[in-house]
């Protein structure tokens, strides 16, 4: 047996036979040829089967990977129609009176170098889509289909980087997974790995021999690893793992796609939280609504200096581009307490957790604030973004915010920048928030209860302390209480209440908080489908009447 390592981008485990793919190696000659206007023709009409493929293509992506996904494909067609790319191929043939092959090659590797040496990521990243639609013209130009040969039996993909064309070809029934020697987390290729839910590892340091080929296999998802002709110790424990993955996820499957809606038809919105980018894959597996909490100061903890408005801009961007319109609420900035970042230079407390953290830095040093704020103001020209300011105490700091927020709007009207207009809410995790609630929902759009905070601030209890644990109760009836006041101050003033501390995802809650009215819960992906379950067994007014809340 050998074990290989690898990243994984989708969990899963998969058993079965090893097949290599070994990309068509398109060998390309250079000739001369006596008539480049017909060169130009036969070009031009390989050009457009390879339109037809694509839009094919896309269909297909559409449907089973939905609309955010299948993008890549349009952005294929984009490309294929691009001036600039099509004058080259042209330009070659006619100039040097030689095959369109040879043109096509010469200007894709020509344009994919261009992109590979570009300073930003995304443009980077589009050196391998250059690469892959000249591939496509050379196999229609060739007379190939573009694309895997498809294998009889079910198969385990091992290869050395797969196109996302290539990715989306694959038929599901016949793939197990997919195992790469090259490609990154953030390719096209692995975000429609883990929406596909196919476990798949990148970076892996498997042989790609002949030897393995045909071999049984294991891809281990939850540890990234693959296992070559594994021992039967190793397959029967990976069998009976992979029967008790199948079973839970057999359970919950059948509530995927399901609108969140109570038996008296009251609709709630189940959101997910993230903390960067790379949760986005599991908020998809769980058929999030949208995501109800970024905690965006993960991007500052992961990094030694601040991340730049340009920086953050294009995770937000992402992000949002990701949910293809679903709402992703972005909460500002929550340094502080335990969530310390050296360069922020924060002079030492008694009592971090009430000490400089969250708002209160952002208002002290708007500088840090506004940087933030400008990246969120131009992503959200590109989805359904709202902003979440946390740990607020009074509507003086919401006015505060306010006029910074009237600044960096300004500035970027005068600077000639995009942006939308954000919804704007508040997390309400402090007491002083509960009791202004009348008030703050005058103010703001929404209102998100953080649980965590609340419980800690309310009971006088750090969160950090494991020898208090005991008594850190967030069924407390006077945080329970707190939050009932709070969705009715909420409604009051028009505007929705959800929850986003970890309370949102207690199931013996939930009858509760939808009794109480709470019109959103969001909580980490894997929590979704199952308080999808309960939402869609209770009915809210017979709720009400056993909470005496009529
Ligand atoms: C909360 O306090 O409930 C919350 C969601 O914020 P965090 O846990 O990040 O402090
Ligand atoms: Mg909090």
């Amino acid at each position: 047996m050998e074990v290989y390592q690898g990243k994984s981008v989708f969990g899963g485990i998969a058993i079965g036979r090893i097949s290599v793919h070994k990309k068509d190696e398109q060998q390309v000659k250079r000739v001369k040829i006596e008539n480049p206007d017909l060169e130009i023709a036969r070009y031009r009409q390989a050009r457009q089967t390879a339109m037809e493929q694509l839009q094919n293509l896309y269909q297909k992506a559409l449907k089973e990977v939905g609309e955010a996904n299948a993008a890549i494909f349009e952005i294929h067609q984009m490309m294929l129609e691009d001036d600039d790319y099509n004058e080259s191929i042209e330009n070659i043939i006619h100039m040097q009176q030689v095959n369109a092959e040879y043109a096509v090659a010469s200007t894709g590797d020509n344009f994919a170098q261009m992109f590979a040496s570009m300073e930003d990521d995304y443009m980077r990243a589009r050196s391998a889509d250059v690469k892959d639609i000249s591939e496509r013209v050379l196999s229609v130009l060739g007379g190939r289909t573009a694309g895997m040969a498809a294998s009889e039996e079910p198969v385990i993909i091992v290869a050395d980087d797969l196109a996302p064309s290539e990715t989306v070809q694959l038929n599901k029934d016949l793939v197990l997974s997919f195992v790469t020697v090259h490609g990154s987390v953030n390719s096209h290729t692995a975000i429609l790995a883990r929406t596909m839910s196919i476990p798949a590892l990148i970076g892996t340091d498997i042989p790609l021999t002949d030897a393995i080929d045909g071999k049984l296999g294991i891809v281990d998802g939850r540890n990234g690893c693959i296992y070559v002709d594994p021992d039967e110790d190793t397959l029967s424990k990976m069998q009976q793992l992979k029967q008790e993955e199948q079973e839970k996820k057999e359970l919950l499957q059948t509530l995927k796609g399901r609108e969140n809606i109570t038996i008296d038809g009251k609709k709630i919105m189940l959101y997910a939280n993230i903390g960067n980018s790379k949760d986005l894959a599991a908020v998809l597996q769980n058929d999030a609504g949208g995501i109800g909490l970024f905690r965006s100061e993960f991007l500052y903890l992961e990094r030694e200096t601040f991340p730049t408005e340009e920086e953050q801009f294009q995770i937000y961007r992402t992000v949002a581009e990701t949910m293809a319109g679903k709402p992703v609420i972005i909460r500002t900035l929550d340094i502080g307490a335990d969530k310390k970042c050296d360069y922020f230079e924060m002079e030492p407390e008694e009592n971090p957790a009430m000490g400089c953290r969250a708002i209160r830095i952002c208002l002290t040093r708007p500088e840090i604030f506004k940087t933030q704020l400008r990246a969120l103001f131009r992503a959200s020209a590109f989805g359904n973004i709202s902003i979440m300011y946390p740990m607020i105490i009074s509507v003086e700091e919401v006015h505060r915010i306010k006029e910074i927020v009237a600044e960096v709007k300004q500035e970027l009207t005068e600077q000639g920048v995009a942006f939308g207009e954000p919804k704007q809410g508040i997390m309400i995790e402090t007491p002083a928030a509960v009791m202004m609630s009348a008030e703050l929902a005058k103010e703001v759009d929404f209102f998100s209860i953080g649980t965590n905070d609340l419980t800690q601030y309310t009971l006088a209890i750090d969160r950090q302390n494991p020898k208090l644990d005991a008594f850190y109760d967030p069924h407390h009836p006077a945080v329970l209480r707190m939050m009932q006041m709070v969705v009715e101050n909420a409604h009051k003033a028009g505007i929705w209440a959800g929850i986003c501390g970890e309370l949102g995802a207690d199931t013996s809650l939930t009858r509760r908080f939808l009794a109480m009215g709470v019109d959103e819960l969001s909580m980490s992906p894997g929590s979704i489908l199952p308080v999808r379950k309960i939402i869609l067994e209770t009915d809210v007014t017979k709720e009400r009447e056993n909470n005496n809340l009529c």
